[in-house]
């Protein structure tokens, strides 16, 4: 294949992650991605790193970069900080969020319903995360947006290993939920269409069992450079 650059390689191995093919703690090798992809084993570190700031693997010194395998008890402590910050960010910008704020919001809220018709679970995920990452944009307090942006990353990562196979992560009708009493202006109800929200994501939340017969790292590989070649 011809050589990558890195958001190419990034957009690739994050696909490959979030699927949740990938059994917990398995190795990525450097020295394997780097011929993978033909480029340096330098490249491939930036991309690891960039994947591990983005909490969807571990890197550990000495040791590489490995998918994550988290714990249960953790559900519980991440989801009870973004119920407190995520009302937070609704019950403000249920106060004052401008036009341009709305629209940006509303089109989301449509990209997410189009994928979702049109079966790319990929991108339908993606765009489900993106969504409370938006919102914490929307009060354009850097602070906030940090925040929000490690525990959505937490809860992808952690959706990729308890999510159950069927269920979904984020519900398309929830996000209207939310996006219609913030267009209302309504402080309340926003605040309560979140926490609605976010207990039900929690709850949806079960253990994904991989398959054994889900093909390694260098199948998947195979498997996604297609799917981002024929696009
Ligand atoms: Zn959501």
């Amino acid at each position: 294949m011809p050589p990558m650059d890195e958001a190419e390689i990034h957009a690739i191995l994050s696909r490959i992650i979030l699927s949740g093919r990938l059994p917990g703690r398995t190795k990525l090798p450097e020295m394997r991605l780097a011929e993978r992809f033909g480029v340096s084993r330098e490249r491939i570190r930036k991309v690891l790193h960039r994947l591990g700031h983005e909490r969807l693997i571990d890197v550990v010194k000495n040791r590489g970069a490995f998918t994550v395998a988290p714990d249960l008890s953790e559900i519980r402590t991440v989801f009870e900080a973004r119920r407190i910050l995520e009302g937070g960010i609704a019950a403000h910008l249920a106060d004052g969020l401008t036009d341009t704020g709305l629209l940006r919001l509303r089109d989301h809220v449509e990209r997410e319903a189009e994928a979702l018709r049109s079966g790319d679970r990929a991108t339908w995920l993606e765009l489900s995360a993106a969504f409370h990452v938006l919102l914490a944009e929307l009060t354009e307090n850097p602070i906030i947006v940090q925040q929000a942006r490690e525990l959505v990353g937490r809860t992808t990562m952690l959706a990729t290993f308890f999510e159950s196979a069927t269920g979904s992560q984020c519900g398309c009708d929830e996000h209207r939920a939310v996006f219609r009493a913030l267009a209302a202006g309504e402080r309340g109800r926003a605040v309560r269409a979140m926490a609605s929200h976010l207990a039900q994501v929690e709850t949806r939340l079960k253990p994904f069992v991989c398959s054994d017969a889900a093909p390694d790292l260098d199948g998947l590989i195979d498997e996604y450079v297609g799917e981002t070649s024929a696009a």
